[in-house]
């Protein structure tokens, strides 16, 4: 394998041409990628298998990080940067005559996931792996990840992301290691030795085909799996295939089923459907992933009482909340082991990470639905709530209302937050607000019942990534002043306090602040034909389309900032381009009004002489992680503006801090953390607390129509919702906006918080111009988010929920680097 340059540039053509059949003149870009990508996917190879040798003879705990949704996005860059060959290749590919940047463009971005839920298990597997932890995923292979997102007529049309077409460089099947999982059927008892042995006959049988994916840690030698599972169809026609009559066109029909059942992502983000088809996914991932589980624990032959020693199942929000019945039912069917004894492994095993308060995004599923589909699991739910509800019995006798508040199924439906934290030792909520919220409020009949299995995980994100990847001159300089230390202790960031005033660091710091928007500015104008000012504030919320997010308050500031320049054309105001990048699910109409609304103001904005020098309003579509990775570097203003006590973390958050944003925001999910180091000269804080929302919802008291009569300017902007005028453009009007926020009383508070916006906003413009002061503020903000680093929120996961400490699978010899 190359260790330099030469080597490299020599192994690369030889190869370009192999697998192509070209000459290297001839070849596309295309072809580029897809033999750099293969080429490195094999030098990967040597360490993947080391590693897993490794962790079997070391024979410590390994955790499973289960999960519905990973975000992954690109994986070339980050794969050369972690194995240490990034400058290398990038220069031996330049003296070929390829960019390296351009080249990374030919990968389809893995959008698996929908938001930041789907992010963070993507963010905590780098983290894994780079801390030299034995941590694996555990997902599904959508054939569609999540929609292409295209903006027509100021529209959201979703496009299916076939992002299979060209293959998957980085992926191996593994055939061999195929597990069945059956649907359907129903379930059969006999007596064997005494004891009843349950069996599910005349299923749907379902073949799991394990695709793996290579997890590279940074410069460490480290590889982890990310093992994503696709469904094939399981039976051999000619025997028949879980029913009877077996005819040919009967098997297309069974083969058609089949497969959908890894066909695609639902797109909805904290919103929960009660489709059997998902349902399906979510019990596919589990019973294959704890097959797979226990195929490898079997390497160590240790008797299954011992298998939470070595074994951790951690589940992302309630997805995967199926693992542990079926973790029952392995353990009872298929092991032998008697129920109080499986429960003792099962609940050793499993942990579980909540990820919203939000109601209408905790899953419940129709208690027939399930006992239909998985006719054994229901089984094993029914007897776990049944126990659970005579011990709660037991505990509380004369409180019949909290046993049935506590209960897993109830009125005809499996409450899946309550069966997680039943099966688990340990419950954690994303940020510190959050799991007080979960603990005092949302939980609180559990909390008192297991106080001891809450806990807090302040979310965070990967450096490598977000920084030293997306940002890598911002990181040069970080390099420069403090040194190199904080690139595998990221707390160090904290060094560049010393220089948050020092005028050389600032100069450089804004230099590549503004090349970064300069560059993001070229794309916008590739894409809109629009030119930008970079001296501009580039003001950024990046983020789903959700009405708690409230992407609104952002809107209707846009619209009075137009408003009060066309009444006064030489109001004194700091230049602005606002960027917005959001999906909205589709079936969300609100959602979809405001991207609309929101266009229909960019285009008024963009072309009206009085405003179009002053502001630039700009939806840049499809935001994923490939363009998340555009934007953030870029970004000067932060917009973190949930309502307070909805976002449950936040990570774009931390992205944008660490590339420098100020963060104009709420008090809400990790923000409460950030302002904790930044304080009132770090952030812009606005709107109401948690506390006081909490008081109108329980309290009443807010009237939004009074504030629509009190103040001219959000009267004057609620009514061009509806009146034609310059952002009802062609007579389309916003009625269900203007009725959600006047008929409906404002649910998230966005008139309420509106004018404590707008003066924020003010101040904001105003401190942007002194740009020494605005510059140290900047690197404050970079040198305090370390602490937002996802290896920081890994290392507490591993100590205090699964107990495991670093494997160290080996530590790779210095010749790849700096050559
Ligand atoms: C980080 C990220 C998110 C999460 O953003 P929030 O602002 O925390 O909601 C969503 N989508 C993508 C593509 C991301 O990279």
């Amino acid at each position: 394998m190359f260790n330099n340059k030469e080597n490299f540039k020599r192994e690369f053509k030889q190869r370009l041409v192999g697998k192509t059949g070209r000459q290297v003149h001839e070849v596309t870009e295309d072809d580029v990628y897809a033999a750099l990508g293969s080429m490195i996917r094999e030098r990967i190879g040597q360490d993947w298998a080391a590693t897993n040798r490794a962790y079997i003879e070391q024979s410590e705990r390994q955790v499973y990080y289960f999960s519905m949704e990973f975000l992954m996005g690109r994986l070339l860059g980050n794969n050369l940067l972690n194995l240490g060959v990034l400058e290398m290749v990038r220069e031996g590919l330049g003296e070929l005559g390829w960019d390296l940047e351009d080249i990374e463009e030919y990968e389809a971005d893995a959008g698996l996931g929908n938001g930041g839920l789907g992010r963070l298990a993507a963010c905590f597997l780098d983290s894994l792996a780079s801390l030299g932890y034995a941590g694996h995923g555990n997902g599904i292979r959508y054939k569609y990840g999540l929609f292409e997102q295209k903006i027509i007529d100021g529209h959201q049309v979703e496009l299916p992301d076939y992002w299979l077409q060209k293959g998957n460089v980085w992926e191996v099947r593994r055939g061999d290691k195929k597990v069945n999982v059956q649907f359907w059927g129903h379930v059969e008892a006999k007596e064997e030795n005494g004891r009843l042995v349950y069996e599910t006959k005349n299923g749907e049988n379902v073949w799991a085909v394990p695709y793996d994916v290579p997890v590279v840690g940074y410069e460490n030698a480290s590889v982890n799996t990310l093992r994503l599972w696709s469904a094939e169809s399981a039976a051999d026609p000619s025997k028949g295939f879980g029913g009877p009559g077996g005819s040919y066109y009967n098997f297309l029909d069974y083969k058609r089923s089949v497969e959908t059942v890894s066909e695609f992502l639902y797109p909805d983000d904290s919103q929960y459907e009660g489709k059997l088809l998902r349902l399906k996914q979510e019990y596919f991932l589990c019973s294959a992933g704890v097959h797979s589980v226990l195929r490898t624990f079997d390497k160590l032959r240790l008797p299954y009482d011992r298998l939470a020693e070595k074994v951790a199942i951690h589940i992302n929000d309630t997805h995967p909340t199926l693992v542990i019945p079926e973790l029952m039912r392995v353990l009872m069917d298929e092991k032998g082991f008697g129920w109080d004894e499986a429960w003792s492994i099962v609940t050793r095993t499993v942990s579980y990470t909540n990820h919203t308060i939000l109601s209408e995004a905790l899953e419940t599923w129709p208690e027939q639905m399930v006992r239909e589909l998985l006719p054994r699991v229901h089984m094993i739910i029914e007897e776990l709530n049944k126990r659970f509800c005579a011990m709660l019995l037991e505990e509380y006798p004369d409180d019949q209302d909290r046993v049935s508040r506590m209960a897993i199924i109830e009125s005809g439906f499996v409450k899946m937050a309550h069966l997680a934290i039943y099966g688990s030792h340990s419950v954690n909520g994303v940020a510190a607000l959050h799991t007080d919220i979960l603990k005092k409020r949302e939980m609180k009949d559990f909390y008192e019942l297991y106080p001891e299995r809450f806990n807090n995980k302040t979310n965070g994100i990967t450096h490598r990534r977000w920084l030293m990847h997306a940002n890598p001159e911002l990181a040069d300089v970080i390099e420069e002043a403090i040194g190199s230390e904080w690139k595998t202790q990221p707390q160090q960031l904290t060094e560049l306090l010393k220089y948050a005033d020092d005028a050389v660091v600032q100069q450089k710091i804004y230099s590549v602040k503004r090349k970064n928007k300069e560059r993001l500015a070229s794309y916008i104008y590739k894409k809109h034909g629009v030119s930008v000012d970079t001296n501009s504030i580039f003001d950024v919320q990046i983020k789903r389309l959700h009405a708690y997010k409230r992407q609104l308050l952002n809107a209707l500031h846009i619209m009075d900032l137009y408003n009060r320049i066309k009444e006064n054309p030489s109001l004194e105001i700091t230049p602005r381009t606002f960027i917005f990048g959001a999906k909205a699910a589709p079936g969300y109409y609100m959602a979809k009004q405001i991207i609309k609304l929101i266009n229909n103001i960019a285009n008024t904005v963009n072309n009206d002489p009085d405003t179009k020098d002053l502001l630039k309003v700009f939806f840049l579509e499809n935001y994923s992680v490939s363009l998340a990775e555009k934007i953030i570097p870029a970004s000067d203003l932060s917009e973190q503006i949930s309502t307070a006590g909805k976002e449950a973390s936040g990570t774009g958050n931390m992205k944008l801090m660490m590339n420098g944003a100020l963060t104009i925001g709420t008090l809400d999910g990790a923000n409460v953390e950030m302002y904790e180091s930044l304080g009132d000269e770090g952030m812009y804080l606005f709107g109401l607390r948690v506390e006081d929302v909490e008081k109108y919802y329980r309290d009443g008291g807010y009237s939004a129509q009074a504030i629509y009569n009190s103040d001219e300017r959000v009267k004057k902007v609620l009514d061009q919702l509806v009146q034609p005028g310059p952002f009802c453009q062609n007579g389309q009007t916003f009625d269900p906006i203007y009725h959600s926020l006047l008929s409906h009383n404002d649910e998230y508070f966005v008139l309420r918080d509106f004018a404590s916006y707008v003066e924020t906003q003010n101040q904001i413009g105003m401190d942007y111009r002194d740009s020494k002061k605005w510059l140290e503020k900047s690197i404050v903000n970079i040198a305090h988010s370390g602490r937002f680093a996802g290896d920081r929120t890994i290392n507490e996961y591993a100590s205090e929920i699964w107990g495991i400490k670093p494997a160290g699978a080996g530590s790779r010899s210095g010749i790849y680097k700096g050559q």
